[in-house]
């Protein structure tokens, strides 16, 4: 079996005993049925990552921190903005964007959005047990819910932000028509060039009204992007252009990075 990887909160540091949460503890005794004695790999988000042994006291559990395994990387800044969605596509989301390297997650609130609340403390357990799984050093950021216009206001001005835009401007047609259509995502990455940070956002299930589209248009660091002739769902979509942005961007070999 695969050494199991715990994320812990806290420097790290060999030769210290860290303490285990009461969630690891229990997936690692009941779950995986770990030992005492068991190796297991420990990361803290800053410091790298460390073998460890695992210490069992009743019902609690400690690791002790041996040699590092790994040097601290960063991952690059690609953050993604999503209306939310149901319980558990936004669940399914969080974990894929996690596997997939995004940086930070920012939830924002548009007009069509039905998700009623967010919760980012459930979405950051998510995040980090995929983070666990997927050997990523550290978890990326959820952030608390905004509305669109907050989202937007503070947004850095010099990062591009690629608007995931299904639609075109011809109001009685289907899908909106064929004007006012933004290019594929891939011509668009081509022609920016090689940038320090990115986002993607994408709307929610029912799409982005007429005047969301408008003021994301206006915008000078928003980039509208096609991803291709079908109406994906909300989570396909994040799925579909952040992979084609690590592929062409970031740190998945990276013609255009
Ligand atoms: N307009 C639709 C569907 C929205 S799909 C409706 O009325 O139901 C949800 C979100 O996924 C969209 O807001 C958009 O950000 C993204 N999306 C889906 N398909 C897309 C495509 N082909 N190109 C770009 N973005 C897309």
């Amino acid at each position: 079996m695969q050494a199991p990887r715990l994320f812990v909160p806290g420097p790290l540091e060999a030769g210290v005993t860290v303490a285990l949460s009461a969630d690891q503890a229990h997936k690692l005794l009941h779950v995986l049925r770990c030992k005492a004695g068991q190796r297991v790999l420990v990361f803290n988000g800053c410091d790298g990552e460390f073998a460890a042994c695992l210490e069992m006291t009743n019902k609690a559990c400690a690791a002790l921190l041996g040699a590092r395994t790994r040097a601290q990387t960063s991952v690059p800044d690609l953050r993604l903005m999503f209306a939310p969605l149901k319980r558990q596509a936004n669940d399914w989301l969080v974990e894929k964007a996690t596997e997939l390297g995004v940086a930070a997650l920012q939830p924002v609130l548009t007009q069509r959005c039905v998700a009623e609340r967010i919760r980012p403390d459930r979405l950051r357990l998510i995040a980090q047990a995929s983070a666990e799984q997927c050997e990523r050093l550290e978890i990326p950021a959820v952030q608390e819910a905004l509305t669109l216009s907050q989202a937007l206001h503070a947004w850095p001005r010099g990062v591009r932000l690629l608007f995931a835009d299904e639609a075109g401007d011809c109001p009685h047609a289907d899908w909106g028509g064929a004007a006012g259509r933004a290019p594929p995502l891939v011509g668009a990455l081509q022609s920016l060039g090689p940038q320090p940070a990115w986002g993607l956002l994408i709307g929610p299930e029912g799409g982005f009204t007429p005047q969301e589209r408008a003021e994301l248009r206006a915008l000078p660091f928003v980039v509208p992007i096609s991803l291709g002739p079908r109406i994906l769902r909300a989570e396909t979509a994040a799925i579909a252009g952040l992979s084609l942005m690590q592929a062409l961007c970031g740190d998945w070999g990276s013609p255009y990075g």
